[in-house]
């Protein structure tokens, strides 16, 4: 199929399961208030992917606003400097606002339209989520609430003004550690209690089915995308692509494109913070000693919890990979070694962050630059004809505050 025709990756027969399940882990684990809700956005999702029209105004969309396709760098310095495999890049960072979650939110966004919902409610921890929703919200004209923790609008002012110069209101959650996993459970308690308007748009490949099949598919463009072009660039696959893993939206559309490409690695890389020795991390897949699985707002999968299940509080310089879980179809494509998981730590992150903005003039997303990290690791490992492929999920503009204060010595 020509790449037109190829933005959502829809193939029936693949996991999940009916019951939402990839292998032992995802499912639906809400109360039965919750239960019809998921049950009509299941209905919905399936009647939309069988609809071309749905196909035809979420491309239109991809196209005209967002700017896709996004292209593909060849970063030639950064794989001259590494002496290894051809490093290139999938420019999410060039997406509209700076990221792939706009992506799903304009998919899940068009969802909610044609469900009649005309109220929309996310939850945000760093904004960049609440960001990519009030945008897609503003375009469609949609009413949009974000629930973010006190805590977190104290620390995210840039983004808080930009959802609300977007038209956003931004609801301030008192509850808790009055950070995202608060704010979740507050948007859970929202859309409970408004059903028959609200639609609630998840920002990560996370939460009960069908959240994360259908995050999955509308982050699948940038694989989708990426596969084609990358063979039109070099004549073939990938030999290994890489992604920082979040909740695991931007690897897994990455990844899904590539599943069935026995020949292609996939790594997906997790925050690795002060290393894991400290505790002071978000690698739920390499500190076994915290984490293991379990359930998280609404989903099983790797937790990060303490001996009798109190969920860990994690660090990342990223807030975008601060995250105590990760997405269920992570959790089984790590089982099946399909895919592999590794981390990279803050400084390690910090360090690609300055190279590919030396070498390539591209300043990355700190979350983007977990990902670069693990290219300068394995580049030079690798023959110099091998292609490695990164996804670069944002631009590092949001980040420069952050690092300003850890950088002084610039
Ligand atoms: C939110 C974010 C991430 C992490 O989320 P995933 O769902 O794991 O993709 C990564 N990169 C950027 C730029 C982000 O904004």
């Amino acid at each position: 199929m020509p790449m037109a025709d190829l933005y959502i990756r829809t193939d029936i027969s693949e996991l999940p399961d009916a019951r939402g399940y990839f292998g032992e882990f995802g499912g639906r684990f809400v109360p039965e208030t919750i239960m019809p809700a998921l049950d009509e956005l299941e209905g919905a999702y399936a009647e939309a992917i069988a609809d071309p029209e749905f196909h035809h105004e979420l491309r239109h969309l991809q196209r005209t606003y967002t700017g896709r396709p996004t292209p593909i760098t060849h970063a030639q310095r950064l794989s001259e400097a590494l002496g290894g495999a051809q490093v290139y890049l999938k420019r999410e960072d060039l997406a509209h606002t700076g990221a792939h979650k706009i992506n799903n939110a304009l998919g899940q966004g068009l969802l909610a339209k044609r469900m009649g919902k005309p109220r929309i409610i996310a939850e945000t921890g760093a904004g960049q989520h609440g960001v990519g929703t009030a945008t897609a919200m503003a375009l469609l004209g949609l009413e949009c609430h974000v629930y973010m923790g006190s805590v977190d609008i104290r620390r995210q002012q840039p983004n808080v003004f930009r959802m609300k110069l977007l038209g956003a209101e931004v609801i301030p959650v008192e509850s808790g550690s009055r950070t995202l996993k608060d704010a979740i459970n507050e948007a859970m308690r929202d859309w409970v209690t408004n059903v028959e308007t609200t639609f609630y748009l998840l920002g990560s490949a996370l939460g009960p089915h069908p959240y994360p099949m259908m995050v999955r598919d509308f982050q699948s463009v940038i694989g989708l995308e990426a596969r084609e072009q990358i063979q039109d660039m070099t004549g073939q696959l990938p030999d290994v692509c890489v992604a920082c893993v979040g909740g695991g939206s931007n690897a897994i559309g990455l990844f899904h494109a590539f599943r069935d490409d026995s020949s292609t690695e996939l790594i997906g890389v997790e925050a690795g913070g002060r290393g894991i020795e400290s505790k002071e991390h978000a690698a739920r897949f390499a500190d076994l000693d915290i984490s293991r699985p379990g359930i998280l707002h609404g989903t099983r999968s790797f937790v990060m919890q303490d001996e009798d299940g109190q969920i860990m509080e994690t660090h990342s310089v990223s807030a975008g990979l601060d995250y105590p879980s990760v997405g269920p179809e992570h959790a089984h494509l790590r089982q099946l070694e399909r895919a592999y998981y590794t981390l990279a730590t803050d400084d390690e992150a910090l360090e690609a962050f300055q190279a590919l903005s030396k070498l390539e003039g591209i300043i990355p997303a700190l979350e983007s630059a977990h990902a670069v990290a693990e290219a300068i690791k394995r580049a030079p490992t690798m023959p110099r004809d091998s292609v490695l492929l990164v996804n670069l999920s944002g631009r590092g503009d949001k980040d420069l505050d952050t690092v300003i204060g850890i950088l002084d010595d610039l």
